[in-house]
């Protein structure tokens, strides 16, 4: 897996006391608020796609 996000700031707090979590991959633990959150890759976004296809494509 090549597949790498870091945030920066605790999206919740905003602290930047942000350490990698041993929950899983992509998981943070921001020491600030004491939140553990993990960051998911969605997909890019389709530059070519001019509202034509619907996002109802519930998954999960
Ligand atoms: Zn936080």
């Amino acid at each position: 897996m090549s597949e790498r996000a870091a945030p920066f700031f605790c999206p919740y707090c905003g602290d930047e006391d942000l350490r990698p979590s041993e929950a899983g991959h992509g998981a943070w633990e921001c020491h600030g608020c004491r939140r553990a959150f993990q960051l998911k890759f969605l997909g890019l976004l389709s530059a070519t796609n001019h509202g034509g296809a619907s996002h109802e494509q519930h998954r999960d």
